[in-house]
């Protein structure tokens, strides 16, 4: 069984191995492909299985490539996937459904403490020689903000977003959430669900765990802002979509929003005139919260799981 990886690289740069797909068929692992259909044709050949994590496999594509029986996304959302074609040309498409929550709350967690305390600007501080020069033992060059008893409205209370939820509590944080479907269960004396206005209205701290669908695209804009508290904390750590990137600026700039720290962003890597580049008290990260080791080896083994039990005829982690 011929398969082919078109890009492999940011599941494994190098540190983990393919062993588990190679012993399944003759595996080709390309670290990147262009996006082009002409490109992704040529390099799926006549593969019967294709493993991607970015690259777009639209009708274009899935109507050229003949051979091709079996999709595996290297990741949990599949929206670069034409699923009504795959299922038109009976291919089964298989996703990663749950290999980094842990991953993500602790980096949501991560981004989180350092806006309260700024740790990177104040290690780069004293090793420019600030702290050699300070007439007291110590010194801070920010507000250093503590988080027991603030309130953190959580948007989206899925997996991520309750895994964040019970770190948040230990902090001492209040958790406001905000779900499509409520499991009142989850409920606690710290723990509570609440319509969107009441979260923007009552949360210090706002953080993002709904995926990026039509209702929920451009849900932080300004007019959303303008019902949040002066100087409240933003996290983004789903999808960049789910901003409106230059209302944010905006709202950075006048101090609407105290501070904004996002994982992601609208257009990936990001552009040179995005927005958010050059904000006033924003932290960015290059899409890393789900790239532990640990989380990438929980991905590569359910890839071959997802892969074995097609094999078997027992499908799993099929699209529907
Ligand atoms: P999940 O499906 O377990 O949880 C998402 C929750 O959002 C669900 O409870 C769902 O009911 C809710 N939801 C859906 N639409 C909604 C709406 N319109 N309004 C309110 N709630 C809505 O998913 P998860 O595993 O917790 O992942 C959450 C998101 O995190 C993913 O969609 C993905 O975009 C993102 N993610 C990012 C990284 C990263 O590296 N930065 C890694 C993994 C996942």
């Amino acid at each position: 069984m011929n398969m082919v990886v078109l890009d492999g690289y940011t599941l494994n740069p190098g540190d983990l191995t393919w062993e588990g797909l190679q012993q399944l068929g003759d595996l080709k692992v390309y670290d990147r492909t262009d996006f082009s259909p002409k490109t992704v044709i040529k390099t799926i050949g006549d593969a019967e299985v294709v493993f991607t994590n970015k690259v777009p496999l639209p009708k274009e594509v899935l109507t050229q490539v003949p051979n091709l029986k079996y999709i595996g996304v290297l990741a949990t959302g599949y929206n670069i996937i034409d699923i009504e074609t795959a299922h038109e040309l009976n291919i089964l498409v298989t996703n990663v459904p749950d290999y980094s929550t842990n991953s993500v709350a602790q980096f949501t967690m991560g981004l989180l403490l350092e806006m309260c305390h700024h740790i990177g600007d104040h290690n780069k501080a004293v090793m420019n020689g600030e702290w050699t020069k300070s007439l007291d033992f110590c010194f801070w060059n920010t507000p250093l903000m503590e988080l027991a008893g603030k309130t953190m409205g959580i948007i989206g209370f899925g997996r991520i977003g309750q895994a964040t939820a019970k770190v948040a509590q230990a902090f001492g944080l209040n958790i406001l959430a905000y779900n499509r479907s409520k499991d009142y269960s989850l409920e606690s004396e710290t723990c509570k669900y609440v319509e969107l206005e009441e979260l923007f209205k009552k949360s210090d701290i706002i953080s993002l765990h709904c995926p990026l669908t039509e209702s929920t695209k451009g849900i932080i804009n300004k007019q959303n802002m303008s019902k949040m508290k002066d100087g409240v904390m933003l996290i983004n750590t789903s999808r960049g979509g789910l901003i409106m990137e230059a209302e944010l600026r905006e709202a950075l700039d006048s101090g609407k929003i105290g501070y904004a720290a996002v994982d992601v962003v609208s257009s990936e890597p990001m552009k040179k005139d995005n927005p958010l580049l050059k904000a006033k008290n924003c932290i960015i990260t290059p899409h890393i919260a789900w790239a532990t080791k640990e989380s990438r080896t929980r991905m590569m083994g359910i890839v071959s799981d997802n892969l074995k039990a097609y094999i078997s005829e027992k499908p799993i982690n099929i699209i529907r």
